[in-house]
């Protein structure tokens, strides 16, 4: 059969008679040379038979019960180099250029730059990649996906290339992180130049540094920049961010900043915490912190 194309260029037209999937970066690709669609994709044995229930022809090798794939070199389903299966695709493809990897006993997202669309991310992208992935990760079988991407993906895959790493079960990270991330402190340390600021270092890996915030109430955290860049994903309570997009924010919600982007939190309330993961050397570094009020 012929499979329908949807055309969404830059800016947002479709074409087509296909819905929409439920996310896509499509809106802002700018449909590169890099491609996306060139590695090994996983698909699942449920999306593969959506995709299959939907008239397209099965295209996948299996790995496992679970897991099948779509093999290296141009992904079968690329047609005119536009995704014919976009409205089922799997989900992997949905959330690019975020990257599901398993490490520490959790799932993250990693956030790739070999995407020229990456930068053009809006924040509720990276939102609904969290929503999406928080929803389908917890049927994934953690440990055979880890052999899973050992096997295939390794060899793709640059860690030096990471941009964000976001974990998807923040509070799952925390409870197994102290037996398997080197601790470096668990002792509170007051953060100089915030009012009622204490980190703890959770750990820390070669390219990326964990640390948990936590603010008193009536406490700040001024406006101020790192060389590196920085997730945080709020633990508990709620505050006001400060900076160009300034918003409450409460439990789960991601704030993201990129090298050298003002932020702070403010009017901070019930126990305001959170997880921040800074890539390169860290936020703190020795006795050291790479910490620029503006
Ligand atoms: S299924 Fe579609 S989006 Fe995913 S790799 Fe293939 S062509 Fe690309
Ligand atoms: S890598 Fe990014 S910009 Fe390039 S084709 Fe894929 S989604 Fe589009």
């Amino acid at each position: 059969m012929t499979a329908t194309l949807v055309r969404i260029w830059p800016g947002g037209r479709e074409f087509g008679n296909q819905a929409l999937p439920p996310m896509s970066l499509l809106h802002h690709c700018v449909r590169c040379e890099e491609s996306c669609c060139k590695g090994r994709t996983l698909v699942r044995r449920d999306e593969m038979e959506l995709i299959r229930a939907t008239g397209h022809p099965d295209y996948s090798r299996r790995w496992s019960e679970d897991i099948h794939y779509l093999d290296h070199g141009p992904c079968a389903y690329l047609q005119e180099g536009l995704c014919s299966v976009q409205a089922v695709k799997p989900f992997v493809c949905q959330i690019f250029p975020f990257v599901p990897r398993a490490e520490l006993g959790t799932w993250w997202l990693y956030l790739v730059s070999e995407c020229p669309a990456q930068p053009l991310i809006p924040a509720e992208f990276i939102t609904r990649a969290v929503e999406l992935a928080k929803g389908t990760l917890k049927a994934w079988d953690l440990q055979e996906y880890e052999s899973y991407w050992n096997e295939n993906k390794v060899g793709d895959f640059r860690d030096d290339r990471v941009r964000l790493l976001i974990p998807v079960y923040p509070h799952q990270f925390i409870a197994h992180s102290r037996e398997k991330v080197k601790m470096i402190s668990a002792t509170p340390i007051a953060v100089p130049g915030c009012v009622g600021t204490y980190v703890e270092v959770i750990g820390e890996r070669p390219g990326f540094q964990v640390l948990r915030v936590s603010v008193e109430n009536g406490g700040e955290i001024p406006l101020h920049a790192h060389d590196c860049a920085a997730t945080m994903v709020i633990l508990e309570g709620s505050a006001r961010t400060l900076g160009k997009d300034g918003r409450r924010v409460k439990t789960g919600d991601v704030v993201v900043k990129g090298i050298r982007e003002p932020h702070g939190f403010t009017d901070v309330r019930d126990g305001f915490s959170f997880l921040s993961i800074s890539t390169g050397e860290g936020i703190l570094q020795g006795s050291d912190w790479d910490l620029n009020y503006v």
